[in-house]
């Protein structure tokens, strides 16, 4: 394939992440956003956010002047490919908020040469895409190519894929997207080896994902679906943990024997505090509003969602059971929706901490990434620390909120806290080994 023009606006996850690997893919990329303090940062050769990485991805590109970045949409009317990765959070009622989507493909519209490909990664509910081929020219084509990377695991995901999905009604719009993914896929150990994220030999060597060509309503509704199901594991696993607690029955035991069946899987069967993010609430919550437009009701989604939305109460309670909260100093860590990232949208371990403030706990976070993006959504109450020593510094209770690594080595937390109870929202201690350090262990699931 000859290397393109490509434009990519919005310079979050997903556009900062696609627009260096396409740069290191040796195409010409121009990242567009309307956020000055994220081009300056990309200008500067800088991720604007925290992602295993990127920021040697995008020093590299910058130098070499692959990737460059401004807040000027100019850049349009020249690319053979411009991809929309504007946020879709949710609007208050939890439909889809597409003001950004439509405002770029509106500039889209008016800017793009004829034959230029417009390709949609940011999610969308399904019908958006007839939505936006209405106010295109004829002359450019619409693709939807829906991303699955993962917070934390961006460039691994992106560079060794299980699938890249192109759908639209122009398959020779549709085989160029695929295409332009086979580029990165033939680039993949440059980049991984620029990136310096830990990629397997084996990865390399084995790596097989598929490309796949769908109607584009299938590529929507890929995925929406996609991530609705892995929210509902969740959920499904948190429902279980509950039952555990109640019998005496370990849910990892559980989850880890019925997830070793192969028509189940074992992935995203962790019960814990529930998930959060930038993606899984609000996508939910979009597929159960676009379902309703289209008179479809979809319960099984509202249930997923409304059991992950009780877990941070339900551990407020299993901890109010064994242990007063009021005026008891509580160390918080973690505040990121998961760790590995800064990303702090929507995070139960936010919601955590704030329900413990509420209940008369003076709690103390920390988080090694998200703590200036978590701060907003925290309770006026809860300090937030620099360091995990001093949240961690005489406190009663000490609740693992996300699971870090440093937050796994329970033998240089234990001299630091006043108190014995270890509440692991997270499921990511080994019990036998903090009991044995003379805590009590309270997980999710995981029995008394
Ligand atoms: P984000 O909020 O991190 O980034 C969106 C960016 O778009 C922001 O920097 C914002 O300033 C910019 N923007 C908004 N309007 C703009 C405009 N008119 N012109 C230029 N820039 C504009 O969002 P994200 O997490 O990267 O997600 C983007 C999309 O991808 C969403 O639809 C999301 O659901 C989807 N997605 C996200 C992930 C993830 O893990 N974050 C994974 C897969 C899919």
């Amino acid at each position: 394939m000859v290397y393109m023009n490509i434009v990519v606006i919005g310079s979050g996850y997903v556009g900062t992440t696609a627009a260096a690997i396409f740069a290191a893919s040796e195409h010409d990329v121009i990242a567009i956003d309307i956020d000055e303090s994220k081009v300056r940062s990309l200008s500067d050769g800088k991720a604007p956010f925290f992602e295993d990485g990127l920021d040697n991805l995008v020093s590299s590109t910058i130098s070499t002047g692959r990737l460059s970045a401004t807040t000027s949409y100019d850049a349009i009317e020249s690319a053979d490919v411009v991809f929309s990765c504007v946020g879709t959070p949710d609007n208050p009622d939890g439909s889809s908020n597409l003001s950004y989507v439509f405002s770029v493909a509106k500039k889209a519209a008016e800017e793009m040469k004829p034959g230029a490909i417009f390709v949609q990664k940011s999610t969308v509910p399904v019908g958006t895409g007839q939505e936006i081929i209405k106010i295109l020219p004829k002359s450019i084509s619409y693709v939807s190519n829906p991303e699955f990377l993962r917070e934390s695991t961006a460039i691994y995901d992106t560079l060794f894929f299980d699938r890249i999905v192109a759908g639209g009604d122009n398959t020779d719009a549709c085989r160029t997207v695929l295409e332009l993914h086979k580029t990165v896929e033939d680039h993949a150990r440059d980049i991984a080896t620029v990136s310096g994220v830990l990629v397997d030999t084996d990865d390399l060597v084995a790596h097989t994902g598929e490309y796949v060509a769908t109607r584009l309503e299938s590529a929507e509704l890929i995925k929406v679906t996609s991530n609705a199901f892995l929210a509902l594991k969740i959920s499904f696993a948190n429902s279980i943990a509950q039952l555990a607690d109640a019998t005496h029955a370990d849910i990892d035991e559980v989850m880890g024997v019925v997830g070793g069946d192969a028509r189940i899987g074992k992935a995203f069967f962790s019960a814990g505090r529930g998930y959060g993010g930038g993606c899984f609430p609000k996508d939910v919550s979009g597929l159960i509003s676009s379902a309703k437009s289209f008179g479809v009701d979809l319960p099984i989604m509202m249930a997923a969602s409304s059991v992950n939305f009780s877990m941070p109460g339900y551990i407020v309670q299993k901890i109010k059971s064994i242990h007063e909260l009021k005026d008891v100093h509580v160390a918080v860590l973690g505040l990121a929706f998961k760790s590995g990232t800064s990303d702090a949208r929507k995070s139960p371990a936010v919601k955590l901490a704030n329900l413990l403030a509420k209940e008369g706990g003076r709690v103390y976070a920390y988080d090694p990434q998200a703590s200036e993006e978590a701060k907003p959504d925290l309770d006026s109450s809860i300090t937030v620390c620099a360091t995990a020593k001093k949240a961690l510094s005489g406190a009663s209770i000490v609740v693992i909120a996300t699971d870090w690594p440093e937050f796994k080595d329970m033998d240089w937390i234990k001299p630091l806290v006043a108190g014995s109870l270890v509440v692991d929202a997270v499921n990511c201690l080994p019990a036998s080994e903090v009991q044995a350090l003379g805590f009590k262990y309270l997980g999710v699931g995981r029995g008394a």
